[in-house]
């Protein structure tokens, strides 16, 4: 049983106001510095907004270097420490990725650990942190109702990797994406086909739209059929998806029939298309194979297909998480975590998240974790207070 409340004692840190030293007990926020990654998970102006909740700020030396945000252009409250005071220091640490395994011995026994822990792909996770006796709040676990939408990271990160997925194929396509009339003669517009239309799938589409491409789409939610049309593409129709309104807002996998009858729909228009994004999901499960083999090798030489669902088993037979292959002239690119590749962006809009997020723990600067709250009680993987 989870207790309704929990207190945790916090650091006490000399609070340096411009004119006088006062002594107050401060819950003390650490920002280590992302390891593959070039994103932070605080920049200056949110930890702005953060420190007026009473709480101390830390961020590793050089933490936000890579996103553009030099130790300088922080707040001068916020103090930039090694990584080994970070780690050993912090009530609460931020990070987008997990600090390694390697590492936990030297985090602060009693620290609260916030990031995307992804316990449906690492089933293991929350057991190993709770033998380490941490408390953990996996940001991936965060319900996706109206009042958490502030805090939804997926979203956001899932938003950015969408408009990168179609700039990354109108980069990889020997054409252009607009109908063009030149004085050379006239282009007919690429053809972008998006299978999925979740966040990164909208995003897609709305970003090869504004290209100018002619895009259609296809999803397994009914509710996606209105989406997609909203944003002037076309839907394809496939009867007899499964779709459970249960799952909070997630798809379901779909029987083996289905999956038949889609993949030979897909594999109609692949064959017509120039770009292919593809962005389905279901959690906790294997990506759905929605273009086999046979469909790549039908597909035109100069063809590009983005797979965003590359870490958990991909879309495209053929893909390979992190990287660019190329099939009969289909070059196919890999990769789930585009939204790194916007570093800038990416952490200010994960910092804000996790600002709203940090806000429901904190009351005057002090860590209080009312575990009733549905966002705080969804959200936590493991907690020290439990045993
Ligand atoms: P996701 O990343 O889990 O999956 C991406 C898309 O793939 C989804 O739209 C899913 O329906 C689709 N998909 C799965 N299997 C498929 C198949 N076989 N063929 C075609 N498409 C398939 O999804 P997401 O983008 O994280 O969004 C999940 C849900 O959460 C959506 O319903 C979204 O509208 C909802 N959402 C709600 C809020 C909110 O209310 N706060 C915020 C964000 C997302």
């Amino acid at each position: 049983m989870l207790p309704s409340k929990i207190c945790f004692e916090t650091n006490e840190k000399p609070f340096r106001s411009k004119s006088v030293s006062i002594l107050l007990t401060m819950t003390k926020l650490g920002i280590p510095k992302e390891l593959n990654d070039r994103r932070v998970g605080m920049v200056p102006a949110v930890a702005t907004k953060l420190l007026k909740s009473g709480v101390s700020i830390s961020i590793e030396n050089n933490a936000g270097v890579e996103a553009g945000f030099d130790d300088a252009s922080y707040p001068e409250e916020v103090t930039a420490e090694s990584r080994a005071n970070i780690l050993s220091n912090s009530d609460i640490i931020i990070t987008v990725h997990p600090i390694p395994k390697s590492e936990w011995g030297s985090i602060n026994p009693k620290a609260i650990l916030i990031s995307l822990f992804q316990p449906y792909a690492d089933q293991a996770i929350s057991g190993e942190l709770k033998e380490k006796g941490f408390t953990a709040f996996s940001l991936d676990m965060i319900p996706r109702t109206t009042i958490a939408q502030s805090m939804d990271v997926l979203s956001s990160m899932a938003a950015i990797a969408g408009y990168k997925a179609v700039l990354k194929a109108a980069e990889l396509l020997p054409r252009y994406f607009p109908m063009m009339i030149t004085a050379a003669g006239s282009v007919k517009p690429s053809k972008v086909l998006v299978l999925g239309a979740g966040v990164a799938g909208l995003q897609a589409i709305a970003t090869a739209k504004r290209l100018g491409a002619m895009v259609e789409a296809f999803d397994v939610r009914k509710a996606a059929k209105e989406e997609v049309q909203s944003l002037g593409a076309k839907f394809i129709e496939i009867e007899g998806a499964k779709d459970d309104v249960g799952a909070g807002g997630y798809a379901v996998a779909q029987s083996e029939d289905f999956i038949k009858r889609q993949q030979a729909e897909v594999q109609s228009r692949a064959s017509k298309s120039d770009v292919i994004i593809t962005t389905a999901q279901v959690r906790g499960r294997k990506a759905p194979t929605l273009l086999p083999a046979d469909t790549v090798r039908k597909m035109k030489p100069g063809s590009v297909i983005i797979d965003l669902a590359s870490s958990t088993g991909g879309n495209c037979e053929l893909s390979k998480d992190g990287e660019l292959v190329l099939v009969n002239g289909v070059q196919i690119l890999g990769n789930s975590n585009l939204a790194a590749d916007m570093p800038q962006d990416a952490s200010l809009l994960f910092s804000n998240n996790v600002n709203n997020f940090v806000q429901l723990m904190i009351k005057e600067g002090e860590l209080n974790i009312d575990f009733t709250n549905e966002i705080l009680k969804s959200s936590c993987i493991t907690n020290e207070a439990e045993g």
